[in-house]
């Protein structure tokens, strides 16, 4: 374990006399509890952590960093998949405190800070039937999901989470606050609306919100296993004309312990097709009748509910603190071999807690030009999200390989990756996440506001 050597007592001393949030150090109440991240099978000890409330304490933060020259961390939700918000002896600068939201109803527009989570965005929105597209686990950060695109229930409807940006305050690498919208430093602004945390910390973003809810026509209908090959099937063909306001996942794992979950299904291997349809609720009703009704489902807890709670569903399946590993691709289509491929490896699964999920996209991201944003794929059918879980360390080998050994039998049909759901993979994936053209252009920008490579715990774009 780190002690925290590497950090000068005399600058945290300068820090803490004008800081106002937290500063902990290994030893000090409190450290252990801000060092962890989402993923439990990440454990680092930063020599220091800087619990920032504000504008003030990020610059502070920065500029102590510099003059120290230390690995600099930064954590919006903590939900990093490979644990990017955290680092071994640097400094970790905390967004967490920053938890201010301001809707404007009448302007449709809200102001949020870096450390907010998105049920707690949510919860001000929906107040006035209004939301940011955004992701669906509530306990994610706002920040990380937008800065590299936000996918989830509403987008095939309103677009990405990037795509309600209207602006972001930023601290650079060198300590300044900038703001970038269209009008303002449109270069950073493209950016950082698919590019991560590689250009500097978003301290504030402000979003457009849309009406969505408050009641929707939502949830998973679950089939065995064993009639997941004709499901499938069937899904692909009934979604490849469905209308924006609906938006699917496909997940293939062992039922689940919840309390929804009657006891006798627990366990068994399903297929299950979660879906959310963002207009009236009697449209859809009749729009998903025909998944209601194919072949014999074991469960179905597709209904009318709030919006607030659809986005609740999958919260209880992935708390902190278990170990998680993700893999992930994207595929142009479902067709018959990618289709078998999942069903081979979901039979395959033996942790209770590990899954495969297939997202489908389309809709009104793919109607945003391409070249608009950082976010490359817009035009991709669907994104695989492969969860090799364990709920300790013991066991999370075998999932990992799991995860891998089916993320390669999808290699032939391999196109993009999304840049939110990738581990510590290298530069190659990175590049691949943005296709080389938007990689260049991201490296051009990086050179022009992170010439150092400051910001280098991310999916990192090289500046040389
Ligand atoms: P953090 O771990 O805090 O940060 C992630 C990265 O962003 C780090 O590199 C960090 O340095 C950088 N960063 C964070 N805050 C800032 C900031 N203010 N300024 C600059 N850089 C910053 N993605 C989706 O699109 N849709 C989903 O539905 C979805 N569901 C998920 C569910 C779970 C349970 C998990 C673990 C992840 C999910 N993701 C989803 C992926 C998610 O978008 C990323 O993990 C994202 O990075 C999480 O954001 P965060 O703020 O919690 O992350």
């Amino acid at each position: 374990m780190s002690q925290g050597t590497r950090i000068d007592g005399r600058a945290v001393d300068e820090l803490q006399a004008s800081f106002r949030g937290g500063l902990f150090r290994p030893g000090d109440g409190g450290y252990d509890e801000h060092r962890k991240v989402w993923n439990g099978s990440i454990d680092r000890h930063p020599a220091l952590i800087a619990r920032c409330t504000g504008v003030a304490d990020i610059r502070a933060a920065v500029r102590c960093a510099r003059s120290q020259d230390l690995l600099v961390a930064v954590r919006g939700g903590g939900h990093s998949f490979p644990g990017l918000s955290v680092c071994d002896d640097g400094m970790l600068i905390d967004l967490g405190p920053m938890r201010g939201i301001r809707v404007d109803p009448e302007a449709r527009t809200a102001r949020v800070q870096a450390g907010v989570l998105l049920g707690e965005l949510d919860r001000e929105t929906q107040e006035f039937g209004l939301a940011v597209p955004s992701g669906i686990v509530t306990h994610t950060g706002v920040a990380g999901l937008t800065l590299g695109g936000g996918i989830g229930w509403v987008m095939r409807k309103y677009g990405l989470t990037i795509d309600q940006l209207l602006s972001v305050d930023l601290v650079t690498a060198d300590g300044d606050l900038v703001r970038a919208s269209e009008d303002q430093n449109a270069d950073l602004f493209w950016g950082v609306r698919g590019g991560g945390g590689n250009f500097g910390i978003v301290t504030e973003f402000e979003f457009r919100l849309n009406p969505v809810g408050p009641y929707v026509m939502a949830g998973p209908v679950f089939w065995s296993m064993d009639d997941a090959p004709q499901v499938l099937r069937f899904y692909r063909d009934w979604i490849a004309d469905c209308p924006d306001p609906l938006m699917t996942i496909a997940v293939e794992r062992r039922a689940p312990a919840l309390p929804i979950v009657p006891p006798e299904l627990v366990g068994k291997h399903v297929v299950a097709i979660a879906a959310c349809y963002a207009g009236p609720v009697e449209e859809g009703q009749r729009i998903l009748e025909p998944l209601k009704h194919f072949g014999s489902p074991v469960l179905d807890l597709c209904r009318p509910k709030p919006f607030l709670e659809h986005q609740k569903m999958f919260d209880a399946s992935f708390p902190h603190g278990w170990s998680y590993y993700v893999r992930s691709c994207d595929v142009a289509a479902l067709t018959d071999d990618v289709i078998d491929t999942t069903v081979e490896y979901g039979r395959r699964i033996t942790s209770p807690i590990t899954s495969l999920g297939l997202w489908q996209m389309g809709g009104a991201v793919g109607r945003v030009d391409d070249g608009a944003t950082a976010f490359n794929g817009r035009q991709t059918g669907f994104t695989f999200n492969i969860n090799g879980n364990s709920t300790t360390a013991a066991g999370f080998d075998a999932e990992r390989e799991w995860a891998r050994n089916l993320w390669s039998a999808l290699a032939p049909h391999h196109t993009s990756v999304y840049v939110n759901f990738l581990m510590e993979e290298g530069e190659d994936r990175v590049r691949q996440a943005y296709g080389a053209a938007k990689y260049d252009r991201l490296k051009a920008l990086k050179r022009k506001y992170d010439p150092t490579n400051f910001f280098t715990l991310n999916q990192n774009i090289k500046p040389d």
